[in-house]
């Protein structure tokens, strides 16, 4: 027993000393002590030491099925062995059930355009904006209209439409034509309103900035259904319904990024499905494959497709992706989306997101909680140093509380803007197989790590 350790921590020490050479670390500054995770099952990690945490972020909201799925390993394997890859020029059988798969979980029926990542779809989506315009014969309409506050990926043009200044400080210019209005915060409104008494003034900022910049330049607006790593910010009633209208009004499409909120996230098989939205062009990663392997897919309204099916030569999508609908990453999706809908993942989500929002009322007895945000199996609760100024809680002390949470077993995340002091939403997107134990377990665990922040 004592050699088996030894040689772990030899292990250890040898995987630190390479990972402090030669790995670069996503999202935190220099990270030179990372946990090194070795294995996953349900809902629970375990790192290279034997210690278990539960995820109670799904990864980065995304293994929505759980750790450790057997069917999915075997599913990418067996599609391995069979054909490994082709590009989608041509075709291949696991793309062709996936798209329609996929138009199952949609209500109008769409085309599919498969990348690799968040990111790209949602490039893939502004691109197709503004060309369908064009082919439409409507020249000049470029601009992407998105809020501020909204996180749509880190390449340049996804970058652009992302509304968190210090994400984007270093790397402009992010390409041109991308606008941004205030989020629909009804914690702090932007426009000074109280909640549910308001007339919708986050919707109508919308519609006056296309008044402004001019209908016959915007191209599109792109809106997550809930904001979620900006801070879970949740919008009043009636918000996504107006912009539906405020599009349509303007002859602007309506791209809805389903990258966090899709296939359950939300409680039901997409966000927008949560407001009777209808949108015109709906963006997918994560939960598509639960992050067993890339994978990501734009959907575009049967009719948009129409319009770039005409016959001169440069009316198609000019756009390659090599990796994109990799016959792998279709297979491994397809075992995904059978899971959620043999184990009715959808429902449970939902049940476990209503469960999980009872259990954090408890946490408005701790002075520091100043808001407390759910959608779906999502929650937000927003920290700040005391309710009356709302001051956002100090960046030094989420992160102690974090580190805390870990200690205790729970990896709970942290998220809001990248401006300096306002990262103060806790957040939590556990996958959808946790149980109501975890659930008490999460709180236990957050109720101590409250209760210690002074
Ligand atoms: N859109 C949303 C709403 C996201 O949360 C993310 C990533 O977190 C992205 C897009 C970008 O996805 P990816 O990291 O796969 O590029």
């Amino acid at each position: 027993m004592i050699e088996k350790t030894s040689h772990v921590q030899e292990e250890k020490q040898e995987l630190l000393e390479k990972d402090r050479q030669y790995l670069w670390h996503h999202i935190s500054p220099h990270n030179e002590n990372p946990i090194i995770f070795e294995k996953g099952q349900g809902s629970r990690v375990t790192d290279i030491d034997g210690n278990e945490y539960l995820d109670a972020m799904s990864g980065l909201w995304c293994v929505n099925v759980g750790h450790g799925r057997e069917t999915i390993a075997e599913a990418a394997m067996m599609q391995m062995k069979k054909l490994g890859y082709v590009p989608l020029s041509n075709s291949h059988a696991p793309a062709v059930n996936l798209a329609e798969a996929l138009n199952d979980w949609l209500v109008e029926d769409y085309r599919f355009f498969f990348s690799n990542s968040g990111s790209d779809a949602n490039e893939v989506a502004f691109k197709m904006a503004r060309q369908y315009h064009q082919q439409k014969g409507t020249y000049g309409k470029y601009k992407i209209l998105s809020r501020y506050r909204a996180y749509h990926g880190n390449s340049m043009g996804a970058m652009g439409a992302t509304g968190q200044a210090s994400r984007k400080l270093k790397y402009e210019p992010a390409g041109e034509g991308f606008k941004h209005v205030p989020p629909p915060y009804c914690y702090r409104c932007p426009f000074g309103k109280e909640p549910n008494s308001c007339s919708l003034e986050c919707a109508s900022a919308i519609e006056n900035m296309i008044e402004w910049e001019g209908e016959a330049s915007v191209a599109a607006v792109i809106v997550e259904p809930v904001i979620t790593g900006g801070g879970m910010i949740v919008p009043p009633d009636g918000y996504l319904q107006e912009l539906r209208a405020i599009c349509d009004r303007h002859d602007v499409l309506l791209i809805v990024d389903e990258v966090i909120c899709g296939f359950g996230r939300s409680g039901e098989p997409f966000g927008h499905r949560n407001f009777d939205v209808i949108p015109d062009i709906v963006t997918m990663a994560k939960g598509i494959t639960s992050a067993y392997a890339p994978l990501s897919a734009t959907a575009v309204r049967q009719e948009i497709y129409e319009v770039f099916k005409q016959k001169e030569a440069t009316s198609h999508f000019r756009h390659v992706n090599t990796f994109g609908g990799n016959p792998v990453s279709c297979a491994v999706a397809l075992e995904n989306l059978a899971i959620i809908e043999e184990e009715k993942l959808v429902e449970e989500a939902s049940d476990m997101g209503a469960f999980l929002a009872e259990e954090l009322s408890v946490l408005w007895e701790f002075p520091v909680v100043g808001d407390i945000r759910t959608f779906g199996l999502m929650a937000g609760i927003e920290l700040v140093e005391d309710r009356e100024s709302k001051t956002p809680l100090a960046v030094e002390k989420m992160n102690q509380l974090l580190a805390f949470c870990r200690e205790k077993g729970v990896i709970a995340g942290k998220n809001g803007d990248t401006v300096p002091g306002f990262q103060n939403v806790l957040t939590l997107a556990p996958p959808f197989i946790i149980t109501k134990d975890e659930i008490r377990q999460i709180l236990a665990v957050f109720k101590e790590a409250l209760a210690g922040v002074t």
